[in-house]
C-alpha cells in the first residue's frame, strides 16, 4: 500500500512526496480509516512507529479552510519537547495548506503564548498546565473544539496531568470526536477511555501476539519481593553475562524498593527511573545505563517506553504486567537487530493470572524453570504484600491473634514507671508519712497530741 491509496488531498500528497514518505507505516494505515469515520479511537503506539503522522494525516483531511479564531483541533501532549516535535511534523504536512498551528507549554512567557492565541488559529498543540492557564485567562476558547487528540496519555498521567486534563475536557463541546495514543495500557489510561470516550475503535501495532524469535523467554514462579532480589542478586553476580540489565517494575515505590536492595550488592553498578525523578536525573540514568558505566538500569514501564538503548542483554520482568501488551514492550528491548536477547518473567501466585493473559496473547507458553537452590526463600513481606485484614461487623473489634503483644524492646527508664495515678498526693504522703487532706487534719493533730 502506498499513501497514493488513502483518500488523501493533493496537498497531503505533495507534502509527503517532499518528506520522500511513499508508505504509510501499519498505525497510519490503521488509524486513517478509524479516525476517519469520525469515532473515538484508540491507539496503542510507541513512539517510532509513526503515531504523529497517523492521527495528523486523517485530521488534515477533514480539516477544511477556515478564518474562525478558536482552535477545532486540540493536541494534548505531556512535555515541551513533544509540544515543539508536534508542532514541527505539522508544519512539514501543511507545507501546501493554509493552516495555523500555535505550540502551548509552560516555562516560557506566558504573555507571548497570550497574544499569539489571540491571533486565532486551526490547530493547537500544547501540554495541559500551561493551557489550561490559559484558558482561565481567557486567551483562548475551547467551545469549537471538534477533535481532541491526546497523545502519549500513559506519560501524562505518570506525570501527574489527570486533574488538569479532566479539566479541560470539562471545557470541550459534547459533540467532539476524541483520539488517544499511548504506548502502554494502564487502569488510569482506561479509567479515562471509559469516562470520556464514546465506544472507541481500538487498534494497535507490533502488540502482535508473536514475541520476536530471537528472544529467549524464560519464566520462574518465585514466592515474594524478597525471594525475587535474591534470585535478580545471585544472576548479576555473573557480570560477564549480564553485561546490560534492564529490569521492568510496575510502580514507581516498587521501582524505588527494588533499586535500593540492588544498589547495596552492587553500589556503581545500578541506577534506576520513573517520573518522580527529575528530568536531570533520568538523563542522567540513560546515559550511563546506555554507555555502559552502569549494567543495571531499573524502569517503570512508561518511562522505559521511550528509551533508545541498544544491545540490552537481558530483560528482566520484576512483575508479571497486568496488561499482556506490556509484557510485548518489555520484552521487545533486548534481542534487537538480530542479536540474541533474554527475557526473565517471574511471577508469583498472584500473578499467575496476568501470565495466563500473557500466555493467551502470544499464543505459546513461557518455558517454567526452577528456581535454583541456592536461592535463599524469603518469608519477609514487604507492605504491598501483607494481607489486608477485613473486619466485617465491628471495625474496632480485634480477635485475639490480632491484639498487639507486648513490645520487643525494653521500656526505657522514664517509660517503665507504672503510672500509679494522683502522684502529687503520693508525694506528699511519703513527706508526712499520712495524707495532708483537710479531712485528714485533724488526724495529724490528733496523732501529734
Ligand atoms: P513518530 O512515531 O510519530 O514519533 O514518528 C517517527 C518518525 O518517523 C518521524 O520522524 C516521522 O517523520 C517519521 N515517519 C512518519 N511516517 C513515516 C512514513 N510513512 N515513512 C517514513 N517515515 C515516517
Amino acid at each position: 500500500m502506498t499513501f497514493q491509496d488513502l483518500n488523501l488531498n493533493t496537498p497531503l500528497l505533495n507534502a509527503l512526496e517532499d518528506l520522500k514518505f511513499d508508505t504509510p507505516t501499519p498505525i497510519q494505515e490503521q488509524a486513517f480509516s478509524s479516525i476517519m469515520s469520525g469515532k473515538d479511537v484508540v491507539g496503542i503506539a510507541q513512539t517510532g512507529t509513526g503515531k504523529t503522522f497517523a492521527y495528523m494525516l486523517p485530521i488534515l483531511r477533514m480539516l477544511k479552510y477556515s478564518e474562525q479564531k478558536n482552535p477545532r483541533v486540540l493536541i494534548l501532549v505531556p512535555t515541551r519537547e513533544l509540544v515543539v516535535q508536534v508542532r514541527e511534523e505539522i508544519e512539514k504536512l501543511t507545507a501546501y495548506m493554509n493552516t495555523r498551528v500555535t505550540g502551548i507549554y509552560g516555562g516560557t512567557n506566558i504573555n507571548t503564548q497570550h497574544s499569539d492565541l489571540l491571533q486565532g488559529l486551526d490547530i493547537i498543540v500544547a501540554t495541559p498546565g500551561r493551557l489550561y492557564d490559559l484558558i482561565l485567562r481567557r486567551a483562548v476558547q475551547m467551545k469549537s473544539i471538534q477533535k481532541l487528540v491526546i497523545d502519549e496519555v500513559d506519560v501524562m498521567l505518570d506525570l501527574g496531568f489527570r486533574f488538569q486534563i479532566n479539566n479541560i475536557i470539562e471545557l470541550l463541546p459534547q459533540n467532539r470526536q476524541n483520539i488517544m495514543f499511548s504506548a502502554t495500557m494502564t487502569e488510569a489510561v482506561e479509567e479515562i477511555i471509559d469516562i470520556s470516550f464514546k465506544q472507541p475503535i481500538k487498534i494497535s501495532v507490533a502488540i502482535s501476539g508473536t514475541p520476536l524469535d530471537n528472544i529467549e523467554q524464560r519464566g520462574y514462579k518465585i514466592a515474594n519481593f524478597h525471594t525475587k532480589v535474591n534470585f535478580l542478586k545471585d544472576l548479576l553476580k555473573d557480570k560477564e553475562t549480564y553485561t546490560k540489565v534492564l529490569i521492568f517494575v510496575a510502580y514507581k515505590r516498587l521501582a524505588d524498593r527494588l533499586f535500593q536492595s540492588l544498589a547495596e550488592e552492587f553500589p556503581e553498578e545500578c541506577t534506576v527511573i520513573h517520573s518522580n525523578k527529575t528530568q536531570n536525573y533520568r538523563l542522567r540514568s540513560i546515559k550511563q545505563f546506555g554507555e555502559g558505566f552502569c549494567r543495571v538500569l531499573v524502569a517503570t514501564d512508561v518511562m522505559a517506553r521511550g528509551l533508545d538503548i541498544e544491545n540490552v542483554s537481558h530483560v528482566i520482568n520484576f512483575d508479571t504486567p497486568e496488561y499482556p501488551e506490556n509484557y510485548m514492550h518489555r520484552i521487545g528491548r533486548t534481542g534487537r537487530a538480530e542479536k540474541e536477547g533474554i527475557s526473565f518473567l517471574l511471577s508469583t501466585e498472584k500473578e499467575q493470572d496476568n501470565l495466563e493473559k500473557i500466555e493467551n496473547l502470544m499464543n505459546m507458553q513461557v518455558p517454567q524453570y526452577e528456581l535454583p537452590e541456592n536461592i535463599e526463600i524469603s518469608t519477609v513481606l514487604i507492605p504491598e504484600e501483607q494481607p489486608k485484614i477485613f473486619e466485617i461487623n465491628n471495625p474496632n473489634k480485634r480477635g485475639d491473634e490480632d491484639a498487639p503483644g507486648p513490645a520487643f524492646h525494653d521500656k526505657s527508664e522514664k517509660n517503665s514507671k507504672e503510672n500509679l495515678g494522683g502522684s502529687y498526693r503520693r508525694e506528699i504522703a511519703k513527706k508526712y508519712k499520712k495524707p495532708q487532706t483537710r479531712g485528714d487534719k485533724g488526724a495529724n493533730r490528733r496523732h501529734k497530741k
